[in-house]
């Protein structure tokens, strides 16, 4: 169903996330904002019940995120770390020869 405000402008539905009304639709008019509702009230068992989901749920990301967060610093030190094998092994690999070099020259 297409609504029209009284500003000429079409409405369209978003979803509220207040704790009042989370999860409730609602018509939005892009100057003026909210119209009014398109779900019903809900119960307050239901409301409890999504506030309780969403919680959950943003801790949950925020766990996401700080083992993320982990893994992207360990990775970065493991490319440090790569990094330093990579130039510190043909050194060794190559003082030997070199200190041979030094044993001939000097006798
Ligand atoms: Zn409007």
């Amino acid at each position: 169903m297409v609504l029209i405000c009284d500003c000429g402008k079409q409405a369209t539905i978003k979803t509220s996330w207040t704790n009042r009304n989370p999860g409730r639709r609602f018509y939005c008019c892009p100057s003026y904002g909210f119209i009014g509702w398109t779900d019903p009230p809900m119960c307050c068992r239901a409301v409890a019940v999504i506030l309780g989901l969403l919680r959950a749920r943003n801790e949950l990301e925020k766990e996401v995120e700080e083992q993320l967060r982990l893994m992207r610093e360990k990775d970065q030190r493991i490319k440090k770390l790569n990094k330093f094998l990579i130039f510190s092994w043909p050194g060794s690999f190559f003082s030997l020869p070199l200190s041979c070099f030094r044993l001939e020259v000097g006798m």
